[in-house]
């Protein structure tokens, strides 16, 4: 028998200046009998209150996610015992998204996201990010059932958070190269939908001209939920995920730094695309550096905290993590001194 592959995919994406009002709807239209309200305590206070009294009908009870990882699963899943939950709704960020994608897989219930934040993939990606033990780890989880993202809301979230997510976003560029590289010398399988659909968002928002995040946030926030529903389709992080992501992930693990994910992956971006174009000729690391800047995002290590020694120390690390992901770094394998020079030539530090 041939293996057959079936993607779970969001059944109801809205992106729009009102989504945060169709909530509602979307509960009725699922069949949702009784859901519980996961957010942020400042996520509940800006927006999640109002939402909260347009479909309370449909809320059973509420909880305030504090950190992310398993412990907040269990202590939630702990306080819903004996009722009949069939819906998780989160409204927040990426804690709050992550905790509910992994409680809601593992009630096997529908999940609606609001997300107040796009600073990363993940708002429609089935995985979430936990720490435990302080360590980063990806956990595999169903993608939400519904992703309602409200312009508004969003338009209003910090700048900071708004550029990370640009970073998140473009990194797709190198990530495909990767995978791309990864079928033609490992034999990888290779999606050209998934592919196309991580990388068009992304290469259209690296040549619009006057980008401006408050002005483009539908066109950043659609990029994000497609690169999520990428991951879905083909069935890893390959399409938004390559030796970039390994750098920020040495980043994380060594604890090096104080940049988000967006931003640590951004300069990564950098970095990847300088190896592409100097092993393939193909690529544009200045256009990459340039559409940074032209945002405000960090293109420097030291405006994420990182010095030189450490953003070595991490690239090198890199190489060590999930070595079976061929990427560029795997295919180049540049060592220390190549590494000196490439941050030299980049500007990055
Ligand atoms: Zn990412």
């Amino acid at each position: 028998m041939p293996k057959l592959m079936v993607a779970e995919l969001p059944l109801i994406v809205e992106i729009s200046e009102s989504a945060r009002k169709v909530a509602g709807n979307v509960l009725k239209e699922l069949e949702v009998s009784s859901a519980v309200l996961l957010t942020g305590r400042k996520s509940y206070e800006l927006v999640g209150a109002k939402i909260e009294e347009r479909i309370s009908d449909f809320i059973s009870s509420r909880f305030f996610i504090e950190k992310s990882g398993m412990e907040e699963v269990r202590r939630i899943e702990m306080g819903i015992t004996y009722t009949d939950i069939d819906c998780v709704v989160g409204i927040g960020g990426g804690k709050v998204l992550d905790v509910a994608k992994v409680l809601a897989s593992e009630m096997n219930i529908a999940l609606i996201n609001i997300p107040t934040v796009a600073s990363h993939d993940g708002i429609a990606s089935p995985v979430a990010s936990f720490k435990e033990n302080g360590k980063p780890v990806s956990i595999s989880t169903k993608p939400p059932t519904a992703v309602l993202a409200d312009l508004v809301i969003l338009r209003h979230s910090p700048v900071r958070l708004l550029r990370s997510g640009f970073g998140d976003l473009i990194s797709n560029i190198t990530a495909v190269k990767d995978w791309k590289l990864a079928k033609e010398k490992k034999n990888e399988v290779f999606n050209e939908v998934a592919a196309s659909m991580a990388v068009m968002p992304a290469n259209l928002m690296l040549s619009s001209e006057g980008l401006n995040l408050k002005e483009n946030v539908e066109m950043l926030v659609r990029g994000l939920i497609l690169s999520g529903v990428a991951i879905a389709i083909a069935g890893s992080s390959r399409p938004a995920s390559g030796a970039e992501h390994k750098f920020s992930h040495a980043l994380d693990y060594l604890g090096y730094g104080n940049g988000t994910h967006g931003e640590q992956v951004g300069i990564g971006t950098i970095i990847m695309e300088y190896l592409h174009e100097k092993q393939y000729g193909v690529g544009d690391w200045e256009k990459v550096r340039q559409s940074l800047e032209k945002i405000q995002a960090p293109t420097m290590a030291k405006e994420i905290g990182l010095t030189r020694e450490e953003v070595i120390e991490a690239l090198m690390y890199a190489k060590n993590i999930r070595k079976k992901r061929y990427t560029i770094l795997e295919d180049a394998n540049p060592d220390r001194e190549e590494f000196e020079v490439i941050l030299s030539k980049t500007g990055v530090a």
